[in-house]
Parts: structure tokens; sequence; C-alpha cells
């Protein structure tokens, strides 16, 4: 439809840090307490009070700046940036301008794709307001003063969706360092979107708008693909696009005009005078470098080329990292790990909500499992006996190669054993056999299930076919 043009497109996501308490005080961070808790005369912005640094939100910022491939600024200070906002009591906030803690890094998108990351800087989070019907507008500023980082990237994404797998991998990256929860349902991972259009081929930016806060993928997505065609229907007109903030309404799945957009002049920015520039230390980069575990690319290649899981599986539990260290648990002590993924994959996963990996089943029963089934102790509707056994109070800690011995699931692959019961299978309906023999193939199943019923589901399914194939297919 709109073939000519192509959209430019570059992110802005804050993260909260997940550090204990505030930057600049000592004021809790924690999540969902009362309004004005957790507040004290320096977050609440009262005069004649003095912010000191909290060293972990500094040490957070830097570990996600190695993780994304960032260099770190060796000083650096923080700036201030005024304006005029109810949420932000003392009319400016602290933050990072000219020199950030980090810089040019990357996120690699798949497809061979890479998304430049130009900045990260730390700042303070401002307070929340709350529109009320009755009470009109009231405010709360437990979130004052909260770190955040905020990651700049490079105008290199050309698509909704290039953005949404942009995002997932960063988030999924920042997950692994520990330093944020990235909940966008709680506000600890929100996204700004930067839109501008130009005709294919162009190499010069067209004027961008700004889409503010938008608090789930899918609505990136959305607020993308709008965008993208209210800018193109402008300047096919001829006209220009207005230079602006805009939010987006997810009710509507449109964005709509806030403000005109704000330039580095209108907020005055100087070096914030009450905390001095510091230094970053080689020794101390080294330190968190050491810290920072197994990044989700280097797993999924780990899991596709030491394992042999498929790139979707792989994909798939390296993206849930608390799925991921169930799946390393596992793996350590399992033969198969391709069958501890599918059952991780099919059977486990359906037995957890869709945030974390709180599984009733232990990862050490995961690779019992496994290996009952890679050695074919028992057959695979066992298996899934056995995990709703290991759901009950009786069995749940009782590991499963003992639930086998003691319940005697052993799969049935004698031969004679399966000969004999297939054989009284059709003594017994005679007319089963013909049917088959007639070529009715619902018979065959109809022989096989009642051979399954009389061995309480344990018989081997491949020998039980071999055997029925030798016994009627031949004659
Ligand atoms: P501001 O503080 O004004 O929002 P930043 O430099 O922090 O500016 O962020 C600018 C964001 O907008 C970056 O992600 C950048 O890649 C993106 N951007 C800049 N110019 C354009 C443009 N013409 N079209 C699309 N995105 C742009
Ligand atoms: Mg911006
Ligand atoms: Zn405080």
């Amino acid at each position: 439809m709109n073939s000519n043009y192509q959209a430019v497109i570059g992110l802005e996501v804050h993260v909260e840090l997940k550090t204990d308490t505030k930057i600049f005080c000592s004021c809790p961070t924690s999540f969902g307490a009362p309004p004005n808790t957790h507040v004290c005369p320096v977050c609440m912005g009262l005069p004649g009070t003095l912010p000191t640094l909290n060293k972990k939100a500094v040490e957070f910022a830097i570990k996600a700046g190695l993780a994304l491939g960032c260099k770190i600024n060796k000083r650096t200070r923080l700036d201030r940036k005024n304006y005029f906002y109810p949420d932000l009591p003392k009319a400016y906030q602290i933050s990072q301008y000219e020199i950030p803690l980090c810089y040019d890094g990357s996120v690699n998108i798949g497809n061979e794709k890479t998304v430049g990351i130009t900045r990260i800087h730390i700042e303070e989070d401002a307070g929340k307001l709350i529109h009320d019907v009755r009470h009109g507008t009231m405010i709360d500023y437990n979130r004052c003063g909260v770190p955040l980082i905020e990651i700049v990237s490079e105008p290199h994404i050309t698509c909704a969706e290039e953005a949404k797998q942009y995002l997932s991998e960063l988030r999924t990256i920042l997950l692994y360092t520990g330093i944020s929860d990235c909940r966008m349902d709680e506000g600890s991972f929100r996204c700004d979107v930067n839109l501008s259009v130009r005709k294919k081929g162009d190499t010069s930016l067209g004027v961008r708008t700004e889409i503010k806060n938008i608090n789930s993928f899918a609505f990136v997505a959305k607020a993308i693909e709008y965008e993208f065609e209210r800018q193109v229907s402008i300047v096919r007109k001829g006209e220009s696009v207005t230079a602006e903030t805009r939010r987006f309404d997810s009710s509507t799945g449109k964005t709509y005009s806030m403000r005109t957009k704000e330039t580095a002049a209108d907020y005055r920015f100087f070096p914030e005078p009450d905390i001095p520039s510091f230094e970053i230390s080689r020794e101390l980069i080294d330190k968190l470098w050491s810290d920072i575990p197994e990044l989700p690319s280097e797993r999924r290649v780990r899991y596709t080329e030491s394992f042999g899981l498929r790139q979707e599986d792989a994909d798939i539990i390296v993206s849930r990292p608390q799925m991921a260290d169930f799946f390393e648990a596992a793996v350590k002590t399992t033969k198969y790990p391709r069958i501890a993924a599918n059952l991780l994959l099919t059977d486990l996963l359906a037995l957890v909500e869709a945030d974390g990996f709180d599984c009733p089943i232990s990862p050490m029963a995961l690779s019992e499992l496994a290996d009952l089934s890679g050695d074919r102790t028992v057959n695979s509707s066992t298996v899934k006996k056995l995990i709703k056994l290991l759901q009950t109070e009786e069995y749940a800690h009782i590991p499963p190669t003992r639930i086998v011995k003691t319940l005697e699931l052993y799969q049935i692959n004698d031969r004679n054993i399966l000969h004999a019961a297939l054989l009284e299978v059709v003594e017994r309906s005679p007319k089963l056999l013909a049917d088959f023999k007639a070529g009715k193939s619902a018979a065959k199943k109809a022989i096989i299930g009642g051979v399954m019923s009389k061995t309480s589901g344990l018989a081997d399914p491949i020998i039980l076919n071999e055997v029925f194939e030798e016994l009627f297919c031949n004659t």
C-alpha cells in the first residue's frame, strides 16, 4: 500500500533498576506500597536537602551496558534537566546529558540484523499522578527517585516486527543480568517510540514524532503501524509532519498529539552541582564483567549445538530465564536433553503461570523422566501419568524411577507377552480381525487399544506394532 515509503524508528526504553534503595536517598524502591510511604525530604525535593548517589545503581547500569556491548565512559557526571511537571517535585530531574555512563552498543535481533545502541544513562524516575473522578488529581511520590536507565537506540528499526524483536531481545538480556524485573505491567520496562517516514532509497531522516510510555509490546507494534500510516498520508499530501510528542490510546489504536517536542534547549541542561563527577575504574568494570552470566545469544548456540535442540525450542527456553535455569539444572544429569526439552515445553509448560517458571515438578524429576523415556523404560503415556503423580502429595517427593519401581510401570516390550495379548484380544472379538483384513484401519486401532487396556497402558507401542504386523499382515 504505502510501499514507496519506509518507517525509520528509534526506541527509548526506560528500565527501573532493582536496587533496594532509591538513587539519591535510602527510601525503599519496592512496588505496590501504599501511596507516599516510601518518601523522605530528599526524594520529595524539599529545599536544603542533598542527594547521595547510590553506587549500586551505577554498577547495575554499567552491567546493562556491558551486556549490551557498550563502551563505558571513564569519567562521567550527572546533569540537571529542568522542567516543570507536578510529578517532579524538584522541578528538575537529575539525569545525564553530555557524558552518559555507556555508549555505542548493539542488540542482535536475528536474520543478521543488528540495532545500534546510542547510549545508556542513569536518571531518577518521577512520581505518579492518579486521576480520580471523585478526588481530582492525586500524587504518589513513592516512585520519585527510583533509579532508571534510559537505553536509546539508533534509528535502525524499520517496522513493528523489528521493534518487537529488539524489545524482546533487550528485555531478555537485561533479565539475564538481573538488574531489573523488566515488568511492563508494573512499569519497570517502558518504551517511547520515535518514528519518521521517508521515501525508500532516501538516506536523510524525516521529521519524527515521539510516542510516549507505551506499556506492552503489542501496543508498541500497533502504535508504529498507526503512526506510519498517519505520517505517510501527511507527506503524500505534500504537507510536513509536525515534530511533536504524542500518546497512544490502546482503546482506539490511534496516537494523539500531546505537546510540541521539547528540544535540549528547553531543558536548560547543566552539570548537577550537588553531585561531583566521578570515575569508573578498570577494576570495577572487570569485576562487573565477571558477574555477568552467560547471555541469551550464547545460550541459544549451546542449546542447539551441544544439546541438539531445535532453534525454535532453544529460543523459547532461553527467552524465559527461569525456564532456562530450570532446564540447565535438568540437563546436568539427563542423557537425553532433547527429550527433556520436549517435556519441558509441553507437559511442564502447561503447569506454570505465564510469568516465571514456578513448576510443581523439580528439574531432577524432569531429568529422570527424560532418561526413563529415552531408555524406553517407560512409554509416553506412563510419562504423562508420572507427571500427574508427581503433583500429588503422596508422590511429590519421590523420584520418578522409584515410582516406576513401586508401581511396576515398566514398559512391556517382551514380544511373547504382546503376542499372547494380541491373540487374546482377537479371539475375544474375531470381528475386529475380520474387519482389519477387510481393510478397515479403525479395526487395527481397536485391537491395539484392547492390548493397551489389557496391559494397563504399559505396552511398548513400537514393539506392539511390530508384533501386530508379524501376526496379521503377512497372512
Ligand atoms: P530526545 O531526548 O529528544 O527524545 P534522544 O536523543 O534521547 O532525544 O532520543 C532520540 C531517539 O529518536 C533515538 O532513539 C533516535 O534513534 C531516534 N531518532 C532521532 N531522529 C529520528 C528520526 N528522524 N526518525 C526516527 N527516529 C529518530
Ligand atoms: Mg525522547
Ligand atoms: Zn527518599
